[in-house]
């Protein structure tokens, strides 16, 4: 059953993110049949759109599924049994791609750094030189585990110069970030819907440089569905049903971004972050990033205080205050919490956050003054 409270819930978690009604609305329209040519052109045109915000001239596809079906098919279409992958890992979603490599059959070879830490650019320049069999390095720009944005630029100089395929996950900071595929060199790119684009989940993107397709061409992909060479060679990149209800709010989520204006958008998620990491630090609470250069701009995260319990905190926040923050994943579980600001976040809803969650600490003995993150955050509002 629905109650009236589940409907005003605040989502500040880092996906799926709060999806306006004029999506809603467009995705409940009659189904109509997707191999007319309304539909198809319909469909074609947010492909395209879409690849303004990876700013690519890349081929792009829109898959049927959430954002690991793009991971997964950047993987199954490069990489053959027994080949080498070099994999960044530093969170939950970085060590997803290890899995992905390992169920197809190649080899991960890890590269990892302590979770919350910088990645060291030379040491990944560095393996390559030694392996020149690597064929591929995968590296996820936002790691929404630990808060963490990852220095995909500087890996793409590297990746550049050698025979391997710069694979990256962009699927919490799409539509919330700078990213910028062809002038990092970008191979494959994978995003989601419902994270920053501010869609429900079920539409995946992959872009596809040409370095990608000529790998692809030589390679037997494992995915039957998630075949790239299918999808180039259907005049719609659909071979199969799309999700035609989500094309429909994709296609008004879009409108929204291109109206707000994207480098506007990214604006916005930047001044959210730094108000939501002034408002934390403000309370006397600890970012979790060992520096505040590498702090992600869609997804906040902080310790725990010694002695306190999150779910208690994060309890109160929903029972009482109907906001839903995160708490961490694997071992960062009960050590550290997460604050999405990402989608169609504004500043009202941070403030409001920050004010809960203060009395939600308090409400749990920790000792702060009521309002002293709530200010912090507002020095940066004002601006
Ligand atoms: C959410 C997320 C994923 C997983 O996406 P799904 O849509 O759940 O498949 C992968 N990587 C990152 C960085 C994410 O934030």
């Amino acid at each position: 059953m629905e109650s009236k409270e589940n409907e005003r819930l605040l989502l500040m978690i880092p996906g799926p993110t709060i999806v306006d009604p004029k999506v809603l609305r467009a995705m409940s329209k009659p189904v109509t049949p997707h191999r007319e040519k309304e539909f198809s052109e319909m469909f074609l045109e947010q492909a395209e759109r879409m690849k303004q915000i990876f700013k690519t001239k890349n081929d792009l596809f829109l898959l049927a599924g959430s954002g690991t079906a793009a991971m997964d098919a950047a993987i199954s279409n490069t990489i053959k049994p027994g080949e080498k992958v070099l994999c960044i890992v530093s969170g939950k979603f970085s060590e997803r791609f290890t899995e992905i490599v390992k169920c197809y059959g190649g080899e991960a070879v890890e590269l990892n750094f302590e979770w919350g830490k910088e990645i060291d650019v030379n040491k990944v320049k560095k393996v390559l030189e030694e392996n020149d069999d690597i064929k591929a390095v995968t590296v996820v720009h936002n790691e929404t585990s630990t808060g963490v944005k990852n220095p995909v630029q500087e890996i793409g100089k590297i990746v550049k110069e050698t025979n391997a395929l710069l694979i990256v996950d962009t699927i919490s900071s799409l539509g919330g970030d700078d990213i910028n595929v062809d002038e990092w060199n970008i191979d494959l790119c994978a995003t989601g819907s419902q994270k920053c684009l501010a869609v429900p989940p079920g539409i995946a993107a992959i872009s596809v440089s040409e370095k990608a397709w000529n790998v692809i061409e030589k390679t037997n992909g494992h995915s039957y569905y998630l075949n790239l060479k299918k999808y180039r060679k259907h005049k719609h990149h659909a071979p199969y049903t799309q999700p035609i209800s989500m094309v429909y709010g994709l296609k008004v989520a879009l409108d929204m971004m291109f109206e707000e204006g994207l480098e506007n958008r990214i604006a916005r998620h930047r001044k959210l972050a730094k108000a939501t990491r002034e408002g934390v630090k403000g309370m006397g609470l600890k970012l979790f990033p060992e520096k505040e250069e590498i702090c992600s701009n869609t997804v906040t995260s902080l310790c725990v205080p010694e002695g306190l319990d999150d779910k208690e905190i994060r309890g109160i926040m929903k029972d009482k205050y109907n906001i839903v923050i995160a708490g961490g994943q694997a071992h960062l579980k009960g050590k550290i919490m997460r604050i999405g600001h990402m989608g169609n976040v504004i500043e009202r809803d941070v403030l409001c956050t920050l004010a809960c969650l203060e009395l939600a600490l308090k409400k749990v003995g920790f000792t702060l003054d009521l309002g002293s993150g709530v200010k912090k955050a507002q020095e940066i509002l004002k601006k």
